[in-house]
């Protein structure tokens, strides 16, 4: 049977999202905004009315699926918003972001705060968005109404978040939230940074050091993670409920999270493009823009990282973008005190993360694996993160061996000029990124609001 497509995508290069898979020539036929069918190229009888052609220049992706994004509308609009991260997404070849529950007001923690955060959100948007809700001390009523009003899962901090309205929880709420979240089938997502570990005075290592960032590093060491992965790991194992690493950054805790997952605990984890990409030998003195939290480490725990990435340790790669004003960053001091922790790179992550995986002889179809595939089946989006048929027609076009230098100026982010990244040469030009078949941004907002229902 000969199928008439509104769009049929022919790609000498394509990746489904299979990290198993090796890029080959497919043809993807499109309608009404889902995939149809896809085809090896060569054997292909798909027609479309519309039909884009690419050469050997370009990969086919599937759209990126960027599951921890602050987009911070509203209440703290200036730092960031619905319209601008979403135009920066699209860029980035990212097609769906899942919106972090804090750093908003209010905080998403109740059903209240998801309407008026799906409210600010609503016509503004150029890709798909999903909405985290949030885990603090005394919100359990409100998890099953967020739970039924679509939220992709929650998120809790074991530390000071440093949002007065986002506060850690503890040991036994921490076991109490994932117990409830095994009834009701949602992951919770751990900030983990132990209380215990940030309140004690580190007398072993150097005091905290303002422009300094090996003050900054000494002060956030790698045990404060230990110890916090290791009590959200029993915290796991006695509830049965699925808990997920955010931003993973000491690579000492990948045995015990492999050991864990060997052994059945519900466990996964994710990294981010600053910690595969930065080193701490390589921050000067009041780089402040390079400021996060958990901190960026030493080279030989970005290649850990790495080798917990291949060892699928870790499943995933997303951005954490979490944006401030630029005065935010304290620029005139460089004080690492003062300085907001975190980094802006919605719009980067694919080319960070391309630029270090073809180093170490990474291909494609395992960097849309952590990209795509996996951030979706983290958030429960059955329709994304693969080229098949019956998913949306979500697509990222990638030239993977044309390269640029990282300009703010072309930046879509509310900061620009806040990104460590200016200069930095990076291979993995975004084409063209297609939300349900059409292009998303700068145009018409198309983005739809995502509720989980599985
Ligand atoms: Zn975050």
């Amino acid at each position: 049977m000969t199928v008439t497509a509104d769009l049929l995508i022919r790609a000498r290069r394509a990746v489904t999202g299979d990290a198993a898979e090796s890029e080959r020539p497919l043809a993807v036929g499109v309608i009404d905004g889902r995939v149809v069918a896809v085809e090896p190229l060569a054997d292909s009888v798909l027609n479309g009315r519309d039909t884009l052609e690419l050469g050997e220049d370009a990969v086919l992706l599937p759209g990126l699926v960027d599951s921890h994004v602050h987009v911070c509308e509203p209440g703290h609009t200036d730092w960031e918003g619905f319209a601008s991260a979403t135009r920066a997404a699209a860029a980035g070849g990212v097609t769906t972001l899942v919106d972090m529950p804090l750093d908003s007001v209010p905080a998403t923690v109740s059903g209240g705060a998801l309407a008026a955060k799906r409210r600010a959100a609503d016509g503004q948007c150029h890709v798909d968005v999903g909405f985290w809700g949030g885990v603090i001390p005394g919100n359990t009523p409100e998890l099953e109404p967020l739970a039924g009003a679509g939220v992709a899962g929650f998120k809790c901090f074991l530390t000071d978040s440093g949002a007065p309205d986002f506060p850690p929880v503890d040991a036994a709420q921490l076991t109490g939230a994932l117990r409830a979240l095994a009834r009701l089938r949602r992951p919770l997502l751990v900030h983990a940074e132990s209380a215990r570990a940030a309140a004690a005075p580190a007398v072993a290592t150097a005091p905290y050091a303002g422009r300094g960032y090996a003050g900054y590093l000494a002060a956030n060491p790698r045990g404060a993670e230990n110890l916090a992965i290791a009590e959200v790991i029993e915290a796991a194992r006695v509830t049965g409920g699925h808990a997920h690493i955010v931003h993973l950054s000491s690579s000492d805790a990948l045995p015990m999270i492999a050991s864990a997952q060997r052994e059945g605990v519900r466990l996964t984890a994710e990294t981010c493009p600053h910690y595969l990409t930065l080193t701490a030998e390589e921050i000067g003195d009041g780089e402040t823009a390079c400021k996060c939290s958990p901190p960026v480490r030493e080279a030989a725990n970005r290649e850990l990282l790495w080798t917990g990435l291949r060892e699928r340790v870790l499943s995933m790669v997303v951005s954490d973008h979490s944006p401030c004003t630029p005065a935010m960053k304290a620029p005139e001091v460089g004080d690492f005190d003062l300085a907001w922790g975190g980094i802006s790179s919605l719009q980067l992550g694919l080319p960070l993360v391309w630029t270090q995986a073809r180093r170490r002889g990474i291909g494609l179809p395992q960097v849309a694996a952590w990209m795509s595939a996996a951030p979706a089946r983290l958030a429960g989006l059955a329709a994304k993160g693969k080229i098949a048929a019956g998913y949306d027609a979500d697509f990222c076009v990638l030239a993977p061996e044309e390269s640029f230098v990282v300009a703010p100026g072309r930046l879509y982010c509310r900061h620009p000029e806040t990104t460590p990244y200016a200069g930095r040469r990076l291979h993995g030009v975004v084409r063209l990124t297609l939300l349900r078949g059409q292009p998303a941004g700068p145009g018409r907002p198309r983005g739809k609001l995502l509720r989980r229902t599985q």
